[in-house]
């Protein structure tokens, strides 16, 4: 009698665990429960991209892999008000996940076999294509040789790298830790184009401030998949994030998020790829 009872209160309790481990997404922070604090996640994007990830003055993040990281911290559990959005520069975004610093990363990350040593990734979610933002009283013509040019770009990207291995080895590559910092040496004459993908240059080239000043080349120079890294092996939340991608496609909530944060720069995107889609 006394041993069915002790095995039905351990049942009970091993019910209630598991259906705690079942509803709750995150393995981090558990402090859930009486004061309604909730599991928290910290998301790894860009903050100087108009478009995709952009701190603002009053200290929130837009931008299309805002939209993107929201919805996916959403299906993963994670309430809104319980997202820590922190800069990753294209540089560290690769030790930022091995580290642990960030659970994952979606700030304009393009899934390369190089970085899939460090990093695993979920998507793509985004196909975009390497570009040049010249003066809009410039012209660069498809095909042109870019050696003899002068360029911006930033450390540790798929952009700066494919200047230096394939488009124009000998180019005066100038080197920088975000993409906002190369805006001032393009308005100013001391580079003549700042390179990378075309949904990034689409966003500076439609600030209130530089309207009219720059125009994108218009050359499909690279294909650049966006993917959401996470650690490596972390097939779990690979397969999760996957499926919340898929499902964000889906009930449209990817158009919407598309329109919202490149209508205003009229970015022409392509359309949503299929997850594991990769364009080479
Ligand atoms: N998508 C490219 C990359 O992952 C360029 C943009 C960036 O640096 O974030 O390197």
């Amino acid at each position: 009698m006394k041993l069915r009872k002790v095995t039905a209160a351990s049942a009970a309790v091993l019910a209630i665990t598991l259906t705690a481990t079942a509803c709750g997404g995150g393995e981090k922070d558990s402090d859930s429960g009486s004061s309604g604090g909730g599991e928290k996640i910290t998301i790894g994007i860009k903050i100087d991209q108009p478009g995709l990830g952009l701190k603002t003055p009053d200290g929130s993040y837009t931008g299309f892999d805002v939209d993107v990281a929201t919805y996916v911290a959403k299906e993963l559990g994670y309430d809104e008000k319980n997202i820590e959005f922190k800069e990753t520069k294209s540089a560290d975004r690769e030790t930022a996940l091995s580290r642990g610093d960030v659970d994952f990363i979606a700030a304009t990350y393009s899934i390369t076999d190089e970085r899939k040593q460090k990093v695993d990734f979920a998507g793509p979610y985004l196909l975009a294509h390497q570009d040049l933002l010249i003066r809009a009283d410039d012209d660069v013509k498809d095909g042109e040789d870019l050696n003899g040019k002068k360029l911006c770009s930033v450390t540790g990207s798929t952009s700066a790298q494919n200047v230096k291995k394939d488009f124009a080895p000998k180019a005066q590559l100038q080197q920088v830790g975000g993409y906002s910092e190369c805006l001032a040496a393009l308005q100013s004459g001391a580079v003549d184009a700042l390179t990378t993908d075309d949904s990034i240059l689409a966003g500076y080239a439609s600030q209130e401030q530089y309207k009219g000043k720059f125009k994108l080349a218009g050359l499909k120079l690279s294909n650049e998949n966006y993917g959401i890294g996470v650690k490596k092996g972390d097939q779990e939340m690979v397969d999760k994030i996957n499926a919340a991608l898929e499902k964000m496609v889906q009930d449209k909530s990817w158009d919407k998020a598309v329109q919202d944060n490149f209508g205003p720069a009229n970015y022409q995107n392509e359309p949503a790829p299929k997850i594991g889609n990769i364009v080479q």
